[in-house]
């Protein structure tokens, strides 16, 4: 009998840590990093020179007083397929766009109270995220890609960022946030997604960017299948993007770690589901009467628990944009369509009416060639509210009614050329 029990205890024991491997396999931006160091041990000296580099730039940052800049990152998101549902729909790629603004901007509707005590941390980053309107080449583009795949999943380990194995290459990484999204299989472990830290972008720029499982990807289509029902708001994008802003996770990857950041509460170990409010106050690792920072979007609560950044987070962002990620300042990837003057094709061919009108416009092509037609619609400050590729028919209708109103730009793209023409939402 007690031979019985000894084994069964054994046997929960061995399941309870089977359980805690995959759990921490959530994210495994930093398991890929270790395992890379381990080859590389190049990389290790990289991470430290950059981390010192970080933290001058912080200092910088402090001393200068500035408020922080308000910054567009271009983004091309790869959509990676092989059964048609993981060809996800134009409408969650926006969705998850609007995540990333609202959580990024602090326009998220769940945000803390002002009665609790972390609400004081805090943080707007001023980081904006913008489907990119221009590719590589210059070309018009709905910074969309979409690859039909031989691979019936993909392994978590890299191969989604390379077309020679059955992914897609990532565009310059110095200009653009990569974002691909796939089938990530079983032998990925419960891997919702990962990044690459920008430390080991000038060893390894064609593994720049964020990979996330499409059954994680935004908030709608099939954001949250497959059982992924506790990931169904887009956080994995927004935590792993956080890594790719060259952020830590809250509990620094080891028992009591340190995460780098100074406003954010020392934590004992990665929190999973939704803890109560305080959580482990006054611990061992010297967190206060507060406890831990469980709902920041660097830990592992479910999506609907995080809902912050700190002010420590987003400066260090912001100092990763004077350092490995400056290129981004300049980057021509999203440029700003109202100043854009590319009338070069037959602009006035294409008419839309009525206009102004309360929201239902019709663009008429007139029989103009629609081979390779989009159409991008962005809002007076330049963010995309609509986007439809692939245009079929010689009327198409653009639904604005659910918008407020004002001015709208609407991008008519066709291979190399674009047209912009104005519209006006009064209702
Ligand atoms: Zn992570």
């Amino acid at each position: 009998m007690k031979y019985t029990i000894s084994s069964v205890i054994v046997v929960i024991i061995m399941l309870i840590s089977l359980i805690a491997k995959a759990q921490k396999q959530k994210c495994a931006t930093v398991h890929l990093l270790e395992k890379r160091v381990e080859k590389d041990s190049s990389i290790k000296q990289r991470l430290k020179q950059s981390e010192i580099q970080t933290q001058k730039n912080i200092a910088l940052l402090r001393q200068s007083k500035k408020a922080l800049q308000i910054i567009n990152i271009p983004v091309v998101v790869h959509v990676l397929w092989h059964k048609p549902i993981e060809n996800i729909s134009n409408e969650q790629i926006m969705s998850q766009m609007d995540v990333l603004n609202e959580d990024f901007r602090l326009k998220n509707s769940d945000t803390l109270p002002q009665t609790h005590p972390f609400w004081k941390d805090m943080a707007d980053t001023q980081i904006n995220f913008c489907l990119a309107n221009t590719d590589e080449n210059g070309n018009a583009t709905t910074g969309i890609t979409r690859t039909y795949t031989d691979s019936i999943s993909f392994t978590g380990q890299g191969y989604e960022k390379y077309t020679a194995s059955g992914g897609k290459d990532n565009w310059n990484p110095t200009q653009y946030l990569n974002l691909w999204v796939c089938n990530l299989d079983s032998s990925s472990g419960n891997t919702l997604g990962y990044s690459a830290f920008p430390a080991e972008m000038a060893i390894s720029p064609a593994d720049d960017g964020v990979v996330i499982r499409y059954e994680t990807f935004g908030r709608t289509g099939t954001a949250g299948s497959g059982g992924w029902t506790y990931n169904s708001l887009g956080r994995t994008a927004t935590h792993e993007v956080g890594h790719w802003f060259n952020l830590n996770h809250i509990w620094g990857n080891t028992i009591c770690g340190d995460d780098l950041v100074s406003d954010t509460p020392p934590a004992y170990d990665s929190n999973y589901g939704c803890n109560g409010f305080p959580y482990n106050a006054n611990s061992t690792c010297g967190s206060d009467v507060n406890g831990e920072m469980y709902m920041n979007y660097m830990d592992y609560s479910d999506d609907d628990c995080m809902n912050m950044f700190t002010l420590g987070q987003a400066e260090r962002m912001q100092a990763v944009l004077n350092g490995e990620r400056i290129g981004i300042l300049t980057s021509k990837g999203y440029i700003n369509i109202p100043n854009k003057v590319v009338e070069n094709f037959v602009a006035n061919t294409i008419t839309i009416s009525p206009n102004p009108n309360d929201g239902i416009f019709v663009i008429n092509y007139n029989n103009f060639n629609l081979k390779n037609t989009s159409i991008i619609v962005v809002n007076i400050l330049g963010e995309t509210v609509k986007t439809i590729e692939h245009v079929e028919n010689n009327a198409v209708q653009i639904n604005l009614s659910g918008y407020t109103n004002g001015v709208y730009y609407v991008q008519i793209i066709s291979g190399k050329s674009s047209v912009i023409k104005k519209i006006i939402v009064a209702k």
